[in-house]
């Protein structure tokens, strides 16, 4: 029987097979009695005296033999017993009775009456007792009544020729020492000529590994059961079991034992595994050869050690090569942009054998000529940021952010595998020198002709290092997608020839410096002449336009050499090369453009677990300690706890787990939210710690927010805070959004309820989880996970026809603004949801809560525009909220309304800012106010000329107009009130 058939059955309930499964029948017989090979008188007992008697007589081959016969045939009336001495049982309980005899046929007797019989009776008695005196017949127990039958075989006695029958009768359950055999004859003409008494054993036997010893039968037709012992060197895999039948076969083997470790089974027994190969677990089969770079010298071995400088990790299966820790990253390309740094290097060219690299990026500041260096401060304390983060990173790739301008860094990036802390020695690392740089502006200036134009800009600031060289870019107004041409220049001025008279070009420039290619400032719109003139433009009416130009090294290195080494049109790639997406892009991990960066869907990875592998780090289940439940989220309970990361100070974590009997999708939808949340590093958005993926349950585990959400804290607080603080919180939501925008990431159920508070007040936006987003359906729309749309958080576009963008976020931001102004009241009160849709279609928006300074209700009002284009953006709000931290005298007013906003009452009376540039003939600086956050006009009351230089109004007699205006609007604001 092989193992596998057998580990077959076992799987099926024994007891079906009791009947069909018999592995030995070669049972072993033990004789208790054979009358054949008694050398003298039997000494059986016979009774009357004239009845049984024992004679000799000699067999074919001349061997005498003892018979006992009885032949009174003529007389009526016999009742002649024959008894064998004990017959001792040895233990068995059921033995068997062969007896051969000789029966005459009652016809073939010439003259015998009709009493003559042809039968013979067969009986036993137990006992205890070796002697038995008084033996009665009704002490005996019949066996049977024995006839002869067909298969006579012929013998012969004397001068005759006999038939000899051979018949087996077997006695059941027997318990006493022995028994006693009689043979009861009522008048036949018998000839006893054997008489044996035999029972059976099943045979010692070996199967699956297991020894079973040789065992008795059990009585009747019970099976024994026997347990089976290992062989040498096996251990039991299950124990091993068989059963002992009554007829001496094995039946039903349970069970089974395997070579141990170092051993192979070898015909029924285990055998050491020669040196050179091992056996790792008992249940491998066969001993292998040892795996590359490990060898073993002696036999019976279990494991092959490693060669020297070659290491197996724990989590290695025996069966692995032995690995050593990777060589040094290679080919670093770092892109500075300004502050930001972004690293791209080439795997290590020898991996070690393994498939688990991961880098390490360390970071050193250092002086201007690099002697002496110093760590980086880290994350928390204001330090570079670093994107997807800075150790275990599983792409050769990251993104550093916030480093300070103009600064010496020396990087060093090294690559470990899980080896590496076995091997004792420093890991390979790699390093690289950065220079970081700064933004400056620079002053263009113009000069046309009728087939050229000439410019002329200021050159930067020294300080953001030498200037290489400037690249120009122009194409002819609206033919930009057609071509355009890339000029190189070292100097600041450049004569741009060969344009059409009376044509409109926009030029571009930017500068590279030793740090590499700074961004494209603004676009300028110069026509050539439809004369032939050369008038250099007075210099005072030069156009100013603000050119940023940054160093960093060169991003676009190829692309420009395949402008400088053609020097003429550049077919133009959409999408590759247009100046304004001079972003970088995070797809699929991969580092693409300096910039911003985009946020990646789960649902774009093929592997869902990928994207939680690129964006999630592993956390080792022993290095949290789960304190307290502290609140339920959708898939299980949320708990507080501690963290200590291996060479980090323990901190504070917030446990999310999922409950026990998920679905594959419901494990999928939570681990979603880690692998958005590990996208994402900002001090307003809450940060992800890391998984718990390897083991039950599994975990999400963020840093920990004193304060829960944000709309129990401000209903636990209501009255308790500062304007300023409020508006410290609203700045921080916006923050955070802003950052969200920015990477194209739609939240879409922004709401008090949503954003988290730590114990310094700061806010934070949660809830990335991916469940709650609208599936298909049209149906479905007004229902997330378990309930409706935030309908009254949700922008109408969104509510009618599912466009959510960052506009719709803007909408629901409006809203989390007046929960924070009112404390965590719940917008629109008590109203249905269907009536909260109505209004504001109507046009009727919230008003003001209690003491609510009137230029946030105006903010509010903004969000809260029909056409989700007129809203204002993240960016803006944020510089908003910035401005009026600063200018604190601009919350003085309160609105106090406590009616709803009617769509009809003109917000104020002056109108949009726009409109107010405008009418001032201060239009161009449209942009400037509105990206510096000055949406309301009410916002306005507060610039200074310290604001309009920053943004970029420097022109004093452009301030001036600025500034009287402003005032005018004061004084109109003052009476408007008084009135
Ligand atoms: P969630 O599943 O994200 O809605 O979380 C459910 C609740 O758990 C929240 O409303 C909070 O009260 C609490 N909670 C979730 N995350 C944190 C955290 N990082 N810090 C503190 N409390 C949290």
């Amino acid at each position: 029987m092989g193992f596998s058939t057998l580990s077959n059955l076992q799987t099926l309930r024994p007891h079906l097979f009791l009947l069909s499964f018999i592995v030995f029948v070669s049972f072993s017989a033990v004789t208790l009695l054979d009358s054949m090979s008694a050398l003298g008188d039997l000494g059986w007992e016979a009774y009357p005296a004239e009845g049984w008697e024992e004679i000799s007589v000699m067999d074919e081959r001349n061997t005498p033999m003892r018979t006992y016969q009885v032949c009174n045939v003529m007389e009526a009336s016999q009742n002649n017993w024959l008894r064998t001495g004990l017959i001792p049982r040895e233990g068995a309980r059921r033995v068997y009775v062969e007896i051969k005899f000789t029966l005459r046929d009652c016809n073939s007797l010439p003259g015998v009456p009709g009493t003559c019989k042809e039968t013979f009776n067969m009986y036993y008695h137990e006992s205890n007792s070796p002697s038995l005196r008084h033996v009665r017949e009704s002490q005996f127990i019949k066996i049977d009544t024995i006839a002869a039958d067909e298969s006579f075989t012929q013998v012969d006695v004397g001068d005759r020729v006999m038939k000899l029958n051979t018949e087996v009768r077997d006695i059941s359950n027997l318990s006493k020492k022995g028994f006693y055999l009689a043979f009861q004859d009522v008048g036949a003409c018998i000839a006893l000529v054997s008489v044996r008494v035999f029972y059976k054993r099943c045979p010692m036997a070996v199967l699956n590994l297991a020894r079973f010893p040789d065992t008795v039968t059990g009585g009747d037709s019970a099976l024994v059961e026997v347990r089976g012992s290992c062989v040498e060197d096996a251990e039991e895999l299950e124990a091993p079991r068989m059963y002992c039948s009554a007829d001496g076969g094995w039946l039903v083997p349970i069970g089974r034992c395997v070579c141990r470790p170092g051993f192979e089974e070898h015909e029924g027994r285990c055998q050491p595994c020669r040196s050179g190969s091992y056996k790792a677990s008992s249940l491998d089969a066969h001993c292998s050869k040892c795996p590359a770079h490990s060898h073993s010298t002696q036999e019976q071995a279990s494991e092959c050690p490693c060669e020297k400088g070659f290491f197996r990790a724990d989590v290695d299966p025996r069966s692995m090569a032995c690995t050593r820790p990777p060589s040094a990253p290679e080919s670093v390309i770092s892109t500075v942009n300004e502050t930001s740094v972004a690293l791209e290097w080439s795997p290590p060219r020898d991996s070690g054998g393994r498939g688990d690299v991961t880098y390490n990026v360390h970071c050193k500041q250092c002086t201007a000529d690099g002697v002496s260096c110093w760590p980086c401060r880290s994350g928390g304390g204001g330090g570079p940021h670093f994107v997807p983060r800075q150790f275990g990173l599983s792409l050769p790739q990251v993104l550093v952010t916030d480093l300070q301008p103009r600064t010496n860094y020396t990087f060093s990036v090294e690559a470990l595998n899980g080896v590496s802390d076995l091997s004792g020695s420093p890991h390979q690392v790699v390093f690289f020198n950065v220079t970081t740089s700064q933004k400056v502006n620079v002053v263009l200036k113009e000069r046309k002709s009728r087939d050229s134009i000439t410019l002329a800009w200021q050159e930067p600031d020294q300080a953001v290092g030498t200037v290489l060289e400037y690249e120009v870019i122009y194409y002819e107004k609206n033919q930009r997608h057609q071509n355009y041409t890339v000029l190189k220049t070292r100097s600041n001025i450049m004569t741009v020839d060969g344009l059409k008279p009376g044509t409109t070009y926009v030029f571009r420039v930017r500068a590279r410096t030793d740090g590499g290619y700074g961004n494209y400032g603004g676009e300028i719109e110069l026509e050539t002449s439809h004369e032939d003139m050369l008038a250099m433009g007075d210099p005072n009416q030069a156009t100013i336009l603000a050119v940023s130009i940054a160093g960093g090294v060169v991003l676009l290195v190829l692309l420009v050499a395949c402008f400088v080494v053609s020097g003429r049109h550049c077919g133009y790639i959409k999408a590759k090369q247009d100046p304004d997406e001079d972003k970088m892009q995070f797809q699929h991990g991969r580092v693409k453009l300096p910039g911003s960066r985009t946020y990646i869907h789960p649902h774009t990875y093929e592997d869902p677990n990928q994207a939680v592998r690129d964006f999630a780090k592993e956390i080792d289940v022993s290095s949290i300690r789960i304190e307290r439940v502290i609140g339920a989220g959708e898939f299980g309970e949320v708990c507080s706890g501690r963290l200590k990361l291996p060479s980090k100070r323990e901190i504070c974590v917030a446990i999310k787990s999922l409950k026990a009997g998920y679905s594959e999708q419901q494990r999928r939808d939570f681990l979603s939210e880690a692998s958005i949340m590990g996208q994402f590093d900002h001090p307003n958005i809450i940060h992800l710690e890391g998984v718990v993926t390897k083991c039950k349950p599994v975990m999400i585990i963020t840093e920990f927010m004193e304060n829960g959400s944000l709309d129990s804290f401000l209903k636990k607080h209501d009255g308790q805070f500062t304007i300023i603080q409020l508006l410290g919180m609203m700045r921080g939501i916006a923050a955070g959004m802003k950052y969200l925008s920015d990477m194209n990431y739609v939240h879409r159920d922004l709401a008090a309820r949503n954003i988290l508070v730590n114990s310094n007040l700061v806010c934070k936006v949660s809830d990335f989880g991916l469940s709650r987003v609208l599936e298909d359906d049209p149906e479905a729309a007004y229902t997330t996970r378990g309930g409706k749309i935030p309908i009254r958080w949700t922008s109408p576009e969104a509510i009618a026809y599912r466009k959510f963008t960052s506009a719709s976020d803007v909408w629901s931001y409006g809203i989390v603004m007046w929960e924070v102004v009112s404390y965590g009241e719940r917008p629109y009160w008590e109203m249905s949801n269907q009536d909260v849709i109505k209004a504001i279609d109507e046009g009727y928006r919230l008003p003001a809560p209690m003491d609510c300074p009137v230029v946030l209700h105006q903010l509010m009002l903004a969000c809260w525009e029909k056409g989700r284009s007129d809203r204002p953006k993240f960016g803006q709000i944020v510089n908003t909220l910035d401005q009026l931290i600063r200018n604190p005298g601009c919350l003085k007013e309160l609105a106090n309304s406590s009616v709803w906003q009617d769509p009809g009452t003109p917000e104020l009376a002056a109108g949009t800012v726009e409109e107010w540039l405008d009418s001032i003939k201060m239009g161009q600086y449209k942009d400037q106010f509105s990206s510096a956050g000055y949406v309301t006009l009410d916002s306005v009351l507060c610039v200074n000329v310290g604001d309009l230089g920053k943004m970029g109004v420097i022109l004093a007699g452009h301030q001036k107009k600025i500034l009287t205006s402003i005032q005018n609007l004061q004084t109109e604001q003052a009476s408007h009130v008084h009135v």
